[in-house]
């Protein structure tokens, strides 16, 4: 691995700006790419995945003290791979100019947009998915033509080993570079005059990253948490909504930014839905300490973190259900089992902050407009999940609430959709990534019009006054009647 592909916390600013340097320069020098050069290095990115999927799978159960091979496979290296087939097969589509209408006062020019790449983008990766949201941005920066340096999280060490060692194996660190590094490196990071940065991580940081990206006037895509909610319609299956709610609920054991946070329950229906959701669960996992299909919590940290909010919640009057199927006794060991927590309320640290990890509440509702009610009083989501068969109340759904995207019978999976945006709205983030969205968030669209020999501004120049410049004005004004 080339020295200077990894740089250590103690070496910062300087060289970090050093690198952006050599980087920006050898964008400077081939500043547009074309379609073939840009596909030979989504091909080197896949090569490299499949070479080094097995070591990465490694890394991150590693990283997790326990994670299923199947569930990395599944949620991180295989959506990569997607996505760069999918970004390959429509990328002659994308980067064609697109023609545009002329006004009448362009007569005789053309007018046309070009989608040209931004230059270096930055790209700033949370622990919980190390691999996806490091490589899903990149996918999309290396199809609009940019090159990109990587900050990867300092509680995922040995994924961004593995990363940095297989990117620099499959491109120069002037296509590509990988920054490893505790806090202190990825403030220095987010620093940096990046001509896009894109941050996944939490609502608190994202705000730190934005103030720093402003200095800068860096545009940013800020891919924030927040708390997800489920609804549950009174007519729904409670054990089909309770199944679906635990197979999402359960994967990475709730460490997702999409899994679903809280869920509204008819009132009448709390007991029946907890009951279905821990019989759904335990078949899904019937043993938790010793299965590896049950992901541990990353750190110490934030294992106390949760138990904390658990210890809060029962101080305070919830009625905590741990499902543990198998009886395990947690001691000593980085997992959680799941708990579902009943009577709620407002202060509780469970219903103020997103709880990403396996603990679910419920929050009873009386009328469809009160669970609506719920969610449009809180902070914007990421995702929402609206369990309904009838289309017209999941219609209103779609219509009266905001949320990043939006699950209907399902949790999660929209997600893994390269045919659309992703990205929250509001304390949830802002600007989107992944197939289309993701190659114009990553490109300038620059209009551009083209005059040809003929030259009508001169018919209608200074000096104002002259006959065809007031048949032209008469003309125009005649255009905008009162409707
Ligand atoms: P985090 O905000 O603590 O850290 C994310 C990244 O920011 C890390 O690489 C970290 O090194 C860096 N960082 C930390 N402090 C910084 C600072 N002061 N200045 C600049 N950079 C800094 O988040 P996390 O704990 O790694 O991840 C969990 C959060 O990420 C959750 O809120 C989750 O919802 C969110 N998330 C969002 C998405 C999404 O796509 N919207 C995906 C995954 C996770």
């Amino acid at each position: 691995m080339p020295a200077d592909t990894v740089i250590q916390p103690n070496s910062i600013h300087s060289d970090l700006q050093h690198s952006l340097n050599k980087m920006r320069n050898a964008f400077n020098k081939a500043p547009n790419p074309s379609r073939q050069e840009r596909i030979e290095r989504l091909d080197r990115l896949h090569n490299a995945l499949l070479n080094y999927k097995e070591r990465l799978i490694e890394a991150v159960d590693e990283d997790f003290n326990g994670r299923a091979h199947a569930e990395t496979l599944m949620s991180e290296i295989l959506p990569t791979l997607e996505g760069i087939r999918y970004n390959k097969k429509h990328l002659s589509k994308w980067m064609r100019q697109s023609k545009r209408h002329t006004p009448l006062i362009l007569f005789g020019s053309k007018t046309k947009v070009h989608y040209q790449p931004l230059g270096v983008i930055g790209i700033v990766v949370p622990w919980n998915f190390p691999l996806f949201l490091g490589l899903s941005p990149l996918v999309g920066a290396f199809a609009a033509g940019n090159r990109a340096m990587i900050k990867t999280s300092e509680f995922a060490p040995k994924s961004g080993e593995v990363l940095a060692e297989m990117l620099s194996n499959s491109f120069t660190n002037e296509e590509v570079l990988v920054v490893n590094g505790d806090v202190e490196v990825a403030t220095q990071f987010t620093k940096l005059p990046f001509d896009h940065l894109v941050f996944t991580g939490s609502t608190q940081v994202g705000r730190i990253v934005m103030r720093a990206a402003a200095d800068n006037l860096t545009p940013v895509t800020l891919e924030l948490g927040g708390k997800s909610p489920a609804i549950v319609h009174d007519t729904f299956p409670i054990e089909e909504a309770a199944k679906r709610i635990a197979f999402g609920k359960g994967l990475n054991a709730g460490q997702v930014c999409v899994s679903p946070d809280y869920v509204l329950v008819p009132r009448a229906k709390i007991n029946a839905f907890v009951k279905a959701f821990a019989k759904a669960f335990s078949t899904y996992y019937p043993s938790l300490k010793s299965n590896r299909d049950y992901t541990s919590i990353i750190s110490e940290r934030q294992r106390d973190r949760l138990l904390a909010t658990i210890k809060d919640a029962k101080e305070k009057d919830a009625i905590v259900t741990e499902i543990n199927p198998s009886n395990d006794n947690f001691e000593g060991s980085r997992k959680l089992p799941m708990h579902v927590v009943t009577n709620v309320s407002d202060d509780m640290r469970v219903m103020e902050e997103e709880i990403f990890g396996p603990i679910l509440p419920i929050v009873p509702y009386e009328t469809l407009g009160d669970a609506i009610s719920y969610v449009n009083e809180r902070d914007r989501p990421l995702a929402l999940y609206y369990f309904d068969w009838d289309h017209a109340r999941a219609e209103k759904i779609l219509n009266e609430t905001h949320s990043g995207g939006v699950c209907i019978n399902e949790v999660m999976t929209h997600v893994i959709v390269d045919d659309m945006p992703f990205g929250g709205v509001g304390p949830s983030g802002m600007g989107h990534y992944h197939g289309h969205e993701g190659f114009l968030n990553f490109s300038k669209a620059k209009g551009v019009v083209r005059k040809g020999k003929f030259n009508a501004s001169e018919l209608i120049a200074a000096p104002w006054g002259n006959k065809y410049f007031n048949f032209f004005l008469n003309f125009q004004l005649r255009r905008f009647r009162k409707p």
